[in-house]
């Protein structure tokens, strides 16, 4: 009998990737298809299953070798159902039945969680965890994401919003708007966007010295990956910024281990890539804020596994439903 296999889905605004794994969470097969969001995202689960029957065609495979699917979606999830209450990026609205409707298109097992928590879910699987069973991950990217892991389980809370780590409140008076209708949370401060906004407000007051301002007026524009390289440099106005995120960052992710003392707090995304220009004053703070026996035991640990973690982390929860329902 062939090995049987799990499929990860990692559902996307702009992509859909999907992996086919053995039972050991191996990738075996690896691609994307874009993500359809017309007709309010109601082709979504039709182009995954025609995606996944052609490749098992192509691959010379069946269903019968497919223990299941797990899917993350960018959105807040009803774990009694598999439904996603909202996806403001796919157009689902009012408890999407995502579940039921990839179970029907596809007549495999479906387990669904979101999208972060998928990735924190393959980073304590496969990549940063190496082993641990309490994490919590912290995504850096555009905004900032957060799946909180305590024994092995995403903490989901009671409406699945649980670990919104870029929603903790950061600045409680005249902070940054935030897309979540709040002000001054941490993801306008911690994420590529909030470096950028503060860069700006920095360039404005600091005068025209240094490379960051240089790279200003003749682009017109700055990057995050123009703060950090050149607060390697030395830029002065770079190093504020930096040191601005790194308060921040480190007062939330201290307040965050004071109350879940775990073992690794996982950093990944695009912003994580500053390496230890941002991570270094980082853990500065967070030793600083954090309670001592905490500071002592939690280990700030670079996310390893890139992209890759969302579809890993899906392949663990439909393992993780095939495993339970059998035992
Ligand atoms: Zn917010």
């Amino acid at each position: 009998m062939a090995e049987k296999w799990l499929i990860g889905v990692d559902l996307g605004g702009t992509t859909i990737k999907i992996a086919f794994f053995n039972f050991y969470g191996e990738v075996l097969h690896k691609w994307e298809i874009p993500t359809d969001v017309s007709n309010e995202g109601k082709n979504i689960t039709t182009d995954i299953a025609k995606a996944i029957d052609g490749k098992l065609d192509e691959l010379g495979r069946t269903k019968s070798n497919i223990l299941g699917i797990g899917i993350g979606a960018p959105g807040p999830v009803n774990l009694n159902t598999g439904g996603i209450y909202e996806a403001v990026n796919l157009g689902w609205k009012n408890e999407y039945p995502l579940q039921d409707l990839l179970e029907v298109e596809t007549s495999l097992p479906v387990a669904v969680d979101n999208d972060a928590n998928c990735a924190a879910l393959g980073e304590m699987w496969k990549g940063a965890g190496n082993g641990a069973k309490d994490i919590v991950c912290v995504t850096l990217g555009t905004g900032v994401g957060g799946g909180v892991i305590t024994n092995g389980e995403i903490v989901h809370g009671k409406s699945g919003a649980a670990g919104e780590i870029g929603h903790i409140t950061s600045i409680a008076e005249d902070g940054a708007p935030c897309n979540c209708g709040k002000t001054g949370c941490l993801e306008t401060i911690a994420s590529a966007t909030g470096i950028v906004r503060l860069a700006l407000e920095e360039l404005k007051i600091g005068g025209q010295k240094g490379q960051l301002s240089t790279i200003y007026q003749q682009a017109g524009q700055v990057t995050a990956k123009d703060v950090f390289d050149t607060a390697r440099e030395g830029d002065e106005i770079a190093l504020k910024v930096i040191e601005t995120v790194a308060f921040h960052l480190g007062l939330g992710l201290a307040n965050i281990a004071n109350l879940l003392n775990p073992e690794k707090i996982v950093i990944g995304g695009g912003v994580s890539k500053a390496g230890s220009v941002l991570l270094d004053p980082v853990k500065e703070r967070f030793l600083q804020f954090s309670f001592p026996r905490v500071a002592q035991s939690t280990d700030i640990a670079l996310a390893t596994l890139g992209n890759d973690a969302g579809v890993i982390g899906a392949a663990w929860i439909v393992k993780n439903k095939v495993v339970k329902s059998e035992t």
